[in-house]
Parts: C-alpha cells; structure tokens; sequence
C-alpha cells in the first residue's frame, strides 16, 4: 500500500511512501516520514496501490513512512478539502497551510513530541490478585520493598489499579532502586501513560448561567438563526448589535440548539476578549462541553487540547484565530464575535488567512450556520449583508435593565485640541471630568493608543530625531526605562543627553504615550489608583487579566491603555470614557485608516454607561471637522458605512474590488529592488481586469535590517475576468523561487496595505 503524504513545508506537491508492514493509515491520518535528513509529520492526502494502480512511480526508490501517527485519522475530509480551499485562495503552498492544521510543535522528529507520559506502577499479571502481598511478604528481602508491596496493594484497595510511580515511592518513602528490584523478580510492571494537561479541567465548577428570558431584540434576531440550524442548511449571518444589546447571548442560545441537534459549535472571539470573564459565561452554560483555546497555552496543553477535541470529548470550542483550523467534527455552527478585528487575519508566516473568511467557507463546506457579530461590523460584512449575501439581523437597542428602562447610548462630546496650549495631554474639560468621577467613586477608562512615553524625540536646532538603525522607523520613549525602544524589532538604545548629529541641540519630546499620560494622571490626582495596561504592562503570562481584575473589582479607580481597553470589558461602574488623542491612526496612509478609527472610537464608546448609571464619553481630537469623528459621536454606523463605500466605490477598494499586497524583501535594496521589479513586470503581462500599482518602496522601508517593497494587485469585481488568484499563481510559478535571502510573500485580502 502506498500514501500520498502532503508535508508540513511550502511546498504544494505531495509525495507517496510506502506504508510499513502490517500498517494501516486512512486519508487524514497524520503520518511520520523520512524527509532528506530530517523526519516530518505530514498528512495522508491519498492511499493507492503504486504502480498497479497506474501510478508512474518507481516502486523501488519509493522510501518507507517510519509509522503511522493516527490509525482513525485525525483530519475528516472536509477539513482537508477547507485547506485545499485555502491554499488555492490564499495563494499559498498547501504544505503551508497543513502546518497551520498540526498541532504546535509536533510538525517534525518525534512522533510523541507533545505527548507527555508518566510512569504507573501496578502489580505484574501473575501478582495480580488478593491476597498476593500476604504471600509475597515472606519471600521479600527488605522492608522497603515489602513497604512498597504494601503501599501499591494500599492503592488498589482504593481504586487506583496503577499508581504514578512518583505518588507510590513518596508514599512508601521508597527509591527508584526498590521498583526497579521488584521489577526484576517479576512482581511489578511499570507501564507509560499519557499525561492530558489541560488548563480547563483543572477550574472549579462554574457558577449557575444567569437566569432570564431573551428580550424581544434577541427572540427576533434568533428566529432565523434556528431554522437556518433546525434545517441543518447553510445560512451566513451578520448580527449587528450595539454594544450591550445581548449578542453574547444569542450565540450562546444558539449553541445551545445546534447542540440539541447533535452537532458542534466554534466560537471565535479576538484574543483580547478571551479574558477570564467571557470564558466563565461560556462556561457556566456549557460546562465541561467547551474546551478553551488561547495564545499563552503551552505547546503541551496545545496539543492534549487539540487530541482531545478530535477524539470527541468536547463540543464547543473558542478561540481567536486558529481556533477555526481545529480538527472538531460534524460543526453545525460557527460564530465570529467582533468580526471586523483585524486579528482574525494571519501576517506571517503563510497562510495568510482571514479567520472569518475561511469560518464562512467551513460553515459553507458543513451545511453549517455561520453568525458574523459586531457593533461595526467591516465594510465587506456589512456590503455582503446589504446585498443580500449573508442575512442582516440588527439589535439597534442595549438590554433592558432589570428594574425596566434601558442602558442608552452614552452621550459622546468631541474636544477640539487645536490652540490648545497648555502642556498637558488632558484638556481642562477632561481634567474636570475625571476629578467629578473620582469624587463620586464611578470609574474611568482612558484611551491612548500608542505606548511608550512620547514617541518621538526630535532635536530642537537640528530636526534629528533617533532611528533604528534596522527599521526604518523613529524610537519610541520609554520613561520608567530611561530606554529608547524600537517598537518594530525590540532594540533598545539609551537617551542621548545632547543631539548626537549637531551635538549642540537638545532633544525634545513630541507626542504623547500611555506613560506619560499615566504621569500626567499621577500628578493631577495622587490619590487615584491608576491601573496602565499595554504591550509593555501585560508581557507576563496572566498580566492582562490581572489587571483587569483589579480594576473589575473596584481596586483601581482609572483604566489607562492602549486600544486594549477598547474592547469587550463590560464594567458597571464605568461613567466616563475619555479619548487622549483621537488622531493616532486617523493620518495614517492606509484606506482603512477612518474605518479603523471610527471602530476604536465606538468601541470605547461603548464601555461607558454599561448600567443604569449614566455614561459620558470625551473625545480629543485635532480633526473635529472629519466626518468619521462627527458619525462616531452620533453612534450613526449607517452614516459611518454609506460615506466610506462610496469612497470606496470610487477608488475601487474593498469591498468593490480584490486586492493583494506583494511584499519584496531582501537585506541588500538593490537585490529587493531588482525582485521587485523583475516580478512587477511579470505580473504586468498577466494583468487582464487588473491593476498592478508598483513597486514601491514600503511605508516602512525597512524592518529588521531587511529592505522592503511593494506591489500592490487590484481588480474590480467585474465579469469573468480572470481571477487576482489566477494571475497571482500563473505568475509564481513564472519567477519561481527569489534569490537568495530575498523573499516574497503573497497577502491577499490584506488588512493593512503600508
Ligand atoms: P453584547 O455581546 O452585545 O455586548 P451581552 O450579551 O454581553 O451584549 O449583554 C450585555 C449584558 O446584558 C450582559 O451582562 C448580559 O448578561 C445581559 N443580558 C443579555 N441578554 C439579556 C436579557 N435578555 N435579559 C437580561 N439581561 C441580559
Ligand atoms: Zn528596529
């Protein structure tokens, strides 16, 4: 018997082995094989007889696979057929995209890499009786090894037929040596048992789910949802909430009749919001049910989580991204919570997939009911809602609050920074507003996306501002570590005292980040318990939800971050939402800038006046004339999404047209430039119905010592033009493989073009 074996590399071609002697393997059994030098896990993508098969491949040079990983496989055809899909959409390797399927780190060398074994003590077949030990004691020469004799028979009394060896000798206060010399006289047997670390079965059992009835948003919005999962058919929703309108449960409601059915559930949530929180929710209705994937498990807990969901024990998993690549079977339903974010896509390496495009292919591929949540939702979304591609359900209202009336919708003030000229960040307004919430103990979130102290430090005579020497970028301040950060590949430098080029200007700072406004913070309220939370503050394993619970249970008074405090936290307490600086990201020169903005500034919005206290959000901005300013301040999504298509209809971006970025890369310009060139020209001759623009250098036209261009590939959705895919693969195997050093990496649907 001979398989077709797809490995785990970029590479797009499988290669057949023969199965051993006396094996069995399956389509989607993962198996382990000789590869040059190395060995590699890869997966079964056929099983034929060789040649006799009319296979043209030279039997004898044919190597032999070393085992067979799976005898049932572990990957059912559908999800095999979803990488094809992927690998061919992505225009990416389909090796690449079975090495986002396996397990972490279990890829290549050993087969049991990932399993993790313990040693079990039990009583050799012919000891294995009562009443053994009596007779045994006699013929034992020490006392330790009849302790341990006793110890294990102590265990088996209590139901524990193999003891771990490590419990049985502290018990029996014994050493290695006297199991060994059991073994010898044949009275014990060690056997290895698999070890399952998963850090969801160690939590204690979840409190009661919360006891009420749907309200008439949420029946109305479920009411399709259920005869889309009564009918087992396909059916994509978007499910437009506003923050606090009860989305969470109506995917929880949801997966509660997709599971009467039979079937299974993924939920995708960005992994931000897999805080402790929303899991207990889950938790508290599903139970053991519902197995918990996140970026911080180990790649131990990884992969006994990811073994365990594809022998069935669980139903329901949730995740962030790559939770919808795991091996559970006969899904019913997928739910993408927050659908815009931008985390659902994969930068690097390939496949550079977008997680909610690929969950509405799976749900497609399953007869499966998909359910796009979001406040703001993307443009694509909600163009493919409008147009009837996927059902739009909206819940316009927040949840009634338990003694009647509504949450409503914060009231959003815009503070015009311009000609504001005293130094700090916060404008006397916002001072004032913080001072009234700390009078009266509610709390506040104050955002400021950009961390570090200033971000920028330019000389006053000269203009010079220090860069990285490897990235293209400036450095960012860090104050607490008298530090200069480069916030691309980590370097660090010190402060220079006097301006290194002109050695006679000092060094000013411009701009404002998160530690300098909790500095600022600090100086204008001593008292207030000040909670910081950004990339530098939550590095540690548990740091994020630390903090979070700090500030949940009323131990800190202002919550300061960057967009992390954006999103998904629903705290009481909360009265005042301030925005330091709205202009961060407006300016940047990307064409997803204002949609971006307008979805940070609503989501931070939305985590004021969660209860029956009332919410104020202030937000400072030098551009208060921008409409996406204004459309955030009326919480008008519709406004927001009609401007921004047009926009979009004009200059042909998403959702009116495809696109994919083409990044060149190499660590000498000229080499990457010359690639860049040679490949922009083939894409040229191929480019039928679509534009290629470029090359270009990037926006960052250097990161980590590698010089970076780019082509950019659009086509207007139109006809039967051929496909972006189509000119991007035609023109891969055109150049083939890039210099070397040079590398060339294919985004398509990118979420940032720069
Ligand atoms: P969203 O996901 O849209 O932000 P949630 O589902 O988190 O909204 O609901 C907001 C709050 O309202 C939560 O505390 C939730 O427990 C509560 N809630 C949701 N639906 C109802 C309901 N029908 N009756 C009472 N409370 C509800
Ligand atoms: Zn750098």
């Amino acid at each position: 018997m001979f398989v077709d074996v797809v490995l785990p590399l970029p590479l797009s071609e499988s290669f057949t082995y023969r199965l051993p002697e006396g094996t069995r393997a399956s389509v989607g059994s993962r198996v382990l094989v000789p590869f040059g030098s190395r060995r590699l896990t890869g997966i079964v993508v056929a099983l034929h007889g060789g040649a006799a098969d009319g296979h043209a491949i030279d039997e004898d040079r044919i190597k032999e696979a070393l085992s067979v990983l799976d005898e049932t496989p572990s990957f059912s055809e559908e999800l095999l057929e979803l990488t094809r899909w992927m690998a061919d959409y992505y225009v990416c390797a389909w090796g690449e995209v079975v090495r986002a399927i396996l397990p972490a780190g279990t890829t290549s060398g050993d087969p049991t890499v990932g399993i993790r074994t313990d040693l079990h003590v039990r009583f050799a077949p012919s000891y294995r009786h009562d009443g053994a030990v009596d007779d045994l004691r006699a013929d034992l020469p020490g006392a330790k090894q009849v302790a341990v004799v006793e110890t294990l028979a102590g265990f088996q009394a209590e139901g524990v037929r193999a003891p771990r060896q490590a419990d049985l000798l502290a018990r029996a206060d014994a050493a290695h040596s006297t199991i060994k010399s059991l073994m010898d006289r044949g009275i014990v047997e060690r056997v290895e048992k698999e070890v399952v670390r998963t850090p969801m079965s160690s939590e204690a059992v979840p409190e009661a789910p919360p006891d009420f009835s749907m309200h008439p948003g949420q029946v109305a919005a479920l009411k399709p949802i259920a005869d889309a999962i009564d009918a087992r058919r396909f059916q994509a929703f978007l499910l437009h909430g506003v923050t606090g309108s009860g989305k969470t449960e109506v995917y929880i409601e949801a997966l509660k009749q997709t599971l009467a059915k039979g079937r299974t559930g993924i939920v995708l949530v960005p992994e931000i919001a897999l805080t402790p929180q929303t899991v207990r929710r889950f938790r508290s209705h599903f139970g053991d049910r519902i197995a918990v994937f996140h970026s911080r498990m180990s790649p131990g807990e990884r992969f006994d989580a990811w073994r365990l969901l594809r022998d069935g024990r669980f139903d329901i998993v949730i995740g962030p991204r790559s939770a919808i690549l795991v091996p559970l079977s006969n899904v019913g339903l997928i739910v993408v919570d927050e659908e815009q974010e931008q985390s659902y896509k994969q930068q690097d390496p390939a496949p550079r997939y977008n997680a909610r495009d690929v969950a509405v292919m799976r749900a497609h591929m399953n007869d499966a009911v998909c359910i796009l949540g979001s406040a703001t939702p993307s443009l694509e979304s909600y163009y493919n809602a409008r147009g009837g591609k996927y059902m739009l359900l909206e819940m316009p209202e927040r949840v009634p609050l338990e003694g009647g009336g509504t949450a409503s919708m914060p009231d959003v003030r815009i503070l015009d920074l311009r000609g504001k000229r005293s130094p700090g960040v916060l404008s006397d307004y916002l001072e004032r507003a913080v001072a009234k919430r700390l009078e009266r103990r509610e709390q506040v979130i104050l955002l400021q996306n950009r961390r570090g102290y200033a971000p920028l430090l330019e000389c006053t005579s000269c203009g010079f501002a220090p860069e990285c020497p490897d990235c293209s970028v400036t450095l960012t301040l860090h104050k607490s570590k008298r530090q200069l950060r480069c916030h691309y590949c980590g370097r660090t430098a010190r402060v220079p005292q006097a301006c290194p080029k002109c050695k006679t200007g000092t060094l000013e700072m411009l701009g404002t980040g998160t530690q300098r406004v909790e500095e600022e913070l600090e100086e204008r309220f001593p008292d207030a318990r000040i909670v910081r939370m950004d990339l530098d503050t939550t590095s540690g394993k548990d740091a994020h939800d630390v903090l979070l619970k700090e500030f949940g249970e009323g131990r800190a008074d202002i919550l300061l971050g960057t967009q992390m405090v954006a999103k998904g936290l629903d705290f009481g307490n909360v009265t005042l939402v301030g925005v330091v600086n709205a202009d961060t990201g407006l300016l940047l020169p990307d064409f997803r800038a204002e949609e971006r903005t307008f979805q940070l500034l609503s989501q931070v919005a939305g985590r004021a006046g969660r209860s029956s206290l009332a919410g104020e959000v202030v937000i400072q901005t030098r551009n208060p004339d921008r409409p996406i300013i204004r459309y955030a301040r009326d919480h008008d999504y519709g406004a927001f999404a009609e401007s921004q298509l047009s926009d979009r209809h004009e200059l042909g971006y998403p959702p009116f047209g495809k696109l994919a970025g083409i990044e060149f890369k190499g660590p000498r310009a000229r080499d990457a430039r010359d690639l860049a060139g040679r490949w922009t020209d083939a894409l040229r001759k191929r480019a039928v119905g679509v534009d290629v623009l470029g090359p270009e250098e990037a926006f960052i036209g250097r990161v980590k010592k590698q010089y970076r261009f780019h082509t950019i590939v659009k086509s207007r959705r139109s006809g039967k033009d051929v496909t972006l895919q189509e000119v991007l693969r035609s023109t891969v195997e055109e150049m083939g493989k890039p210099p070397r050093g040079c590398r060339v990496n294919i985004d398509v649907d990118p979420v940032g073009l720069f």
